[in-house]
């Protein structure tokens, strides 16, 4: 993976700032069911956010314009990161862009944002913070509009929905469901089987049977 400095001006507070974004990365190999990559990608979640020094302004690029002026982000909602604690920043900056796309009405990048920081929280080892940040990922699901047309963020839900223990409703949800990619289908069904077996844990693609990675 190869990184820039760039330099990047805050569309909220007009700050100019210099970040680190990749300018070239490697193949990776095979993903997660939730389609979280392997190694090489792993490493580079960090140049995924940036976060305006001068007013916090978090999102993956704080040249975005935004829907909402500085005092959003000197709200004890951003503050407090809608009620997540952590001490870990790179989290703090996904929740904050999560918050912040929410605001935009960007809910897709929301539910990706709650996913990202669910995985930061998997690495800590921190399975219950990680559970409310899918939890958070879900509810931005079920308040928006996010499924129209978008079936890879229908199969993602059975992924958040298995992870936090909610094994009926992926069976109820999925056992019947039908998916025009055979891919997407397999993964469903293996979502499914694992919801079934009481399977909270990660898995990868390549898990699945009829599945083959190069
Ligand atoms: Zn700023």
């Amino acid at each position: 993976m190869e990184t820039k400095l760039t330099e990047t001006v805050c569309s909220v507070c007009g700050t100019k700032s210099e970040h680190a974004v990749i300018i070239k990365s490697e193949a990776g190999g095979v993903p997660d069911l939730d389609l979280r990559p392997s190694e090489p990608h792993r490493s580079s979640m960090e140049y995924w956010v940036m976060e305006c020094p001068e007013c916090g302004y978090c999102n993956g690029s704080i040249e975005t314009p935004a829907e909402f002026d500085r005092s959003y982000l000197e709200s004890r909602e951003y503050k407090e990161l809608g009620g997540i604690e952590t001490e870990n920043k790179l989290v703090s900056r996904f929740v904050r862009k999560a918050l912040v796309n929410i605001k935009n009405r960007d809910y897709i990048e929301a539910v990706q944002s709650y996913v990202y920081a669910s995985w930061v929280f998997d690495d800590e080892g921190n399975d219950e913070q990680a559970k409310e940040c899918r939890n958070e990922a879900l509810s931005v699901m079920e308040n928006s509009s996010v499924f129209d047309g978008n079936e890879n963020m229908y199969l993602l839900r059975a992924d958040l929905l298995r992870r936090t223990g909610q094994f009926e409703k992926v069976v109820s949800d999925y056992g019947e469901r039908f998916f025009e990619s055979p891919i997407m289908l397999l993964i469903s069904q293996y979502s499914v089987k694992l919801a079934k077996n009481g399977d909270s844990s990660a898995h990868k693609i390549s898990d699945i049977p009829g599945i083959k990675f190069e």
